[in-house]
């Protein structure tokens, strides 16, 4: 039979093993990941897990029902295309399919001393962070980005003293224009945190009174007793070099429309690869849980059923994040060009606001309204013109004109 081999045991890798076998699958299935742990899910990270509410986020999945052989704790350091194997720290690993699905990881702080800055991509990330919220020790936190927010929700609730340090003069800078993310920073003066924007971070050191010394571009440096860096992630692809596989300038798998790789027989799903959106179009480079679940359902139609009967793969993006008590979601995809409309008031516990393109809905933000998300949704898939009066009154439903 033909052997698929997976490379990355998160939540893209796990899902094109269960998709494969969804779609009968015949082959056998090998999933190989770096972390000893049994596959769990990130998102709990920086949310119940780190609060200690629950105590891990394995995948509810059993791998031996389903015929699908686990190697953990194994790390791929090569691809060799030519010779179909992929080599692993542990020996070579044939394949007859190759998915790569190795994820993101966090981008280093520059300056710090190495071991002196906490970073929450991992299991092992959060269980070593539960021990600063259960001793309340004052953090000082990089980046007010998502992780960032959500970290400092966390350490509030376990009653830190919390300092945010985001370069930006904003939260949220990369992802929202600053009309809306201009609202976010109420959130963090409601929390008790210590938002200092527009001041970069150029080191991390040990401190002579204080175990930590965060210091800062314009000479002022912040003492700490740790230190939590969020201040992006990128695809963890390096072990791909030489390998013939085609990567991005932003360290992405160049995936096509169905994403398949530049390498015969090798495809990427989740956070490691970019996908041409005919929707959007551009390429998108999507971090977020709910892209590393719908891609591997494109890659196990393509194996199983061929690429007659695989429709692209041109999803509307979508994300939550969970902040300071508030449930903001977002669907689609928004630039600069959008025109903005708000549903509700940005000052209140609950409002959207609203991305349109001539006319049509091209992305949705809410706050604690997951109805406009479920509508929006809709709405995006079909581009449809909304009338704008109507789509600025919150007591509504999102409706096409
Ligand atoms: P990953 O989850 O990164 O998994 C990749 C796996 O591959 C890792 O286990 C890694 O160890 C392994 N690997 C890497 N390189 C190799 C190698 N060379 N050999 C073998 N194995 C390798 N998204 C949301 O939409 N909402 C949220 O609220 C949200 N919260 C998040 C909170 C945290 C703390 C984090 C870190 C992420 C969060 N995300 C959230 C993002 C979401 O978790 C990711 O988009 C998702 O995990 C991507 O899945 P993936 O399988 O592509 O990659």
């Amino acid at each position: 039979g033909q052997r698929v081999l997976v490379v990355g045991a998160g939540p893209a890798g796990v899902q094109t093993a269960v998709q494969l076998r969804e779609q009968d699958w015949p082959g056998t299935i090998t999933v190989v990941g770096a972390e000893p742990h049994r596959p769990y899910d990130r998102p709990p990270l920086s949310k119940a897990v780190l609060t200690g509410k629950a105590a891990d986020s394995a995948f509810d999945v059993d791998f031996d029902a389903l015929g699908v052989e686990l190697l953990l704790g194994r790390n791929a350091t090569g691809l060799r295309t030519g010779d179909h194997e992929v080599d692993t720290d542990a020996g070579p690993l044939p394949y007859d399919h190759l998915v790569l699905a190795t994820g993101a990881e966090p981008i280093p702080l520059p300056g710090a001393e190495s071991g002196l800055v906490h970073l929450l991509r991992t299991l092992d990330d959060a269980e070593r962070l539960r021990p600063v919220l259960d001793a309340r020790q004052h953090v000082v936190v990089v980046g007010a980005g998502w992780i960032g927010a959500e970290f400092a929700t966390a350490a509030r609730e376990a009653d830190c003293p919390v300092t945010v340090v985001e370069a930006a003069d904003r939260p949220l800078a990369g992802a929202l224009p600053p009309e809306v993310a201009e609202h976010m920073r109420r959130w963090y003066e409601e929390a008790g945190v210590d938002l200092l924007t527009g001041r970069a971070v150029t080191g991390v050191r040990v401190g002579a009174a204080h175990p930590r010394v965060v210091e800062l571009a314009d000479g002022s440096s912040l003492p700490a007793r740790a230190v939590v860096a969020g201040v992006g992630a990128r695809p963890a692809t390096g072990w791909l070099a030489g390998s013939g596989v085609a990567l991005g300038e932003d360290g992405a798998v160049l995936a096509d429309e169905r994403l398949r790789t530049s390498a015969p027989d090798v495809y990427a799903v989740g956070d490691c690869a970019s996908f041409p959106s005919a929707r959007y179009g551009r390429r998108l480079l999507v971090h977020h849980w709910d892209n590393a679940l719908q891609g591997p359902r494109t890659v196990a139609s393509l194996l199983v059923v061929g690429e007659a009967e695989t429709p692209p793969y041109d999803p509307v993006p979508y994300f939550w994040s969970e902040q300071f008590g508030r449930f903001v979601q977002y669907v689609g995809h928004h630039d600069d060009r959008d025109e903005l409309l708000w549903r509700g008031d940005p000052q209140g516990a609950s409002w959207s606001v609203c991305w349109l393109r001539d006319g049509a809905l091209n992305a949705l933000l809410a706050v604690g309204r997951p109805r406009d998300v479920a509508q929006g949704r809709k709405l995006i898939e079909r581009a449809a013109v909304l009338d704008p009066a109507r789509a600025a009154d919150p007591t509504v439903p999102l409706k096409s004109a």
